[in-house]
C-alpha cells in the first residue's frame, strides 16, 4: 500500500479532490467539479498532463465523484495501481464530540447528522460526499477530518460565551473554531521554519482568506480562535461581517422589519469587503484603494484595524509571542495588509522588514528584521496535505 489518500471537500454544488502523497505533501493530482446540479457544470481536473475541462451536466456529487474517476483513468494517474491507503473527507462541524479525526462509520456518520443544526450549509455537503465515496470506495477506509477539532483544546473560559445556561448545556451555544486544519499545518510549519518543536512555541495565526480567522495556539495547542458557534463571528471577511453588536439583529427586526433569518444571510453574504467595498475578491479591494475610492479605503482600514485588535488580544492571553505567521490568499499575497495590520505594534516587538515583506517568493519566510523579538512569517497554508496526513495516521494506527 501507498501513502496516497484521495482528499476530498464536498460542498452544497461543488466537489474539490486531490490525491495527494501524505508523506510528501506532493499533489499527484487535483480538480474542482462546480455547478452540480445545473445543466453547464464545469469539471477541471489537474493531472501530470495538464489541465482537462470538461463542461456538461452533472447531476449530483455521485456523478461528480464518477466523472473525477473517469478523469484519472484517462487524464492521469490511473487510481488502478496505486493501491490509495485512505479517502480523507474534510468535515466543517465536528461539535464538541470530535477534537481529531476520526474513521468513518455508521455512528460517525449519525453523529455529524445531528451536528447539522449547527452546520446547516456545509454539514450536509460533506456527508453527501461520505455517502458517495463510501459507494465508490466500498473498500477503503475513509476518515473525516474536522475543521473545528483543533480548536477544541480551547479551555472552557475561552469557549463559553455568557448566556443562559440552558442555551448552553442543551443547544451547544459555545465558541467551537474553525478552518482549524489550516490552523494546525501552519502553527506546525512556523515552528519548523523557527528551528524549534511546535511544544515550545507560542504563535498567532492570521489565515487570511474569503474567510478570515486568527487563532492563539500555546505549545501545539489552540487556546483562542476568533470564530465562535458558526464562521461568521471575528475578523471582517470577504463577505461576513465578523465582530458586531448582538443587538443589531432585533433593531433591524424592530427598524426594517427583517427577520433573524433575513439578518443572518445578509451578515453572511452581503457583508465584510462586500458590504463596505462592493467587492469580496481582496485584490477588486487593492485595486479600488489605489484609486482613491473612498469605500475601499473605508474596507481596507476597518480589515486591518480588526487584525491589529485581535494580534493585541491574542498577544494578551498568550502572554509571550514566538511568532506571528499570514496565512490564506491575502495573508500569503498582500504584504500592505501585513505591514498595516501590525503597524504601530513595535514596542510588541513586533516589526515588518519592508524588503523581505514585498519579497515575491512563495515559499514559507521571515519578514521580521533579524533579531526582532517575535519573529513574522508567512506560511503558505496546505490544508489538503494536513486531511490526507491526519487520515494517514488515523489508517496505520
Ligand atoms: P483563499 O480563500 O485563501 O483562496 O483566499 C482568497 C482571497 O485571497 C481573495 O479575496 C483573493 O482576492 C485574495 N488574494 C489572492 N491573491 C491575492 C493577491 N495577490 N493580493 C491580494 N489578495 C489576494
Amino acid at each position: 500500500m501507498t501513502d496516497h489518500v484521495l482528499v476530498i471537500n464536498a460542498g452544497s454544488s461543488s466537489l474539490k479532490y486531490s490525491l495527494i502523497d501524505a508523506k510528501s505533501g506532493t499533489a499527484a493530482a487535483s480538480g474542482l467539479v462546480e455547478r452540480i446540479g445545473e445543466d453547464e457544470s464545469r469539471h477541471v481536473h489537474h493531472g501530470p498532463d495538464g489541465d482537462a475541462e470538461t463542461t456538461r451536466p452533472i447531476a449530483d456529487h455521485e456523478d461528480a465523484l464518477r466523472g473525477a474517476l473517469d478523469a484519472f483513468e484517462s487524464h492521469g494517474p490511473s487510481l488502478d495501481g496505486l493501491e490509495l491507503a485512505a479517502v480523507g473527507h474534510r468535515v466543517v462541524h465536528g461539535g464538541s464530540l470530535f477534537g481529531a479525526p476520526a474513521l468513518i462509520d455508521d455512528k460517525l456518520i449519525a453523529a455529524v447528522t445531528d451536528l447539522v443544526p449547527l452546520a446547516p450549509l456545509h454539514n450536509p455537503a460533506n456527508l453527501e460526499g461520505i455517502e458517495v465515496a463510501r459507494r465508490l470506495f466500498p473498500d477503503l477506509p475513509q476518515v473525516a477530518v474536522f475543521d473545528t477539532a483543533f480548536h477544541q483544546t480551547l479551555p472552557e473560559h475561552a469557549y463559553t460565551y455568557a448566556v443562559p445556561l440552558a442555551w448552553r448545556d442543551e443547544h451547544g451555544v459555545r465558541r467551537y473554531g474553525f478552518h482549524g486544519t489550516s490552523h494546525a499545518f501552519v502553527s506546525a510549519e512556523a515552528a519548523r521554519l523557527l528551528g524549534r518543536e511546535p511544544a515550545e512555541v507560542n504563535v498567532i495565526v492570521l489565515h487570511l482568506g474569503n474567510g478570515c480567522s486568527v487563532s492563539a495556539v500555546r505549545g501545539g495547542q489552540s487556546v483562542e480562535t476568533s470564530m465562535g458557534l458558526t464562521p461568521l463571528e471575528g475578523l471582517v471577511m470577504g463577505t461576513r461581517s465578523g465582530d458586531l453588536d448582538p443587538a443589531v439583529p432585533a433593531y433591524l427586526e424592530r427598524e426594517l422589519g427583517l427577520t433573524a433569518t433575513e439578518v443572518d444571510k445578509q451578515l453572511n453574504s452581503a457583508s465584510g469587503l462586500k458590504g463596505l467595498a462592493g467587492a469580496n475578491d481582496f485584490r477588486e479591494v487593492t485595486r479600488r484603494r489605489d484609486a482613491g475610492d473612498p469605500g475601499a479605503v473605508l474596507a481596507f482600514d476597518v480589515y486591518c484595524h480588526r487584525i491589529r485588535k485581535y494580534v493585541g488580544a491574542y498577544y494578551a492571553v498568550l502572554g509571550t509571542v514566538d511568532a506571528i505567521v499570514f496565512t490564506a490568499g491575502v495573508g500569503e499575497h498582500s504584504a500592505v495588509v501585513r505591514a498595516a495590520a501590525l503597524s504601530g505594534l513595535e514596542q510588541l516587538g513586533i516589526t515588518v522588514d519592508d524588503d523581505l515583506n514585498s519579497s515575491s517568493s512563495t515559499d514559507a519566510r521571515r519578514i521580521s528584521p533579524d533579531g526582532s523579538r517575535v519573529a513574522v512569517l508567512v506560511v503558505p497554508t496546505n490544508e489538503e496535505w494536513q486531511i490526507a496526513r491526519e487520515a494517514l495516521a488515523v489508517v496505520r494506527t
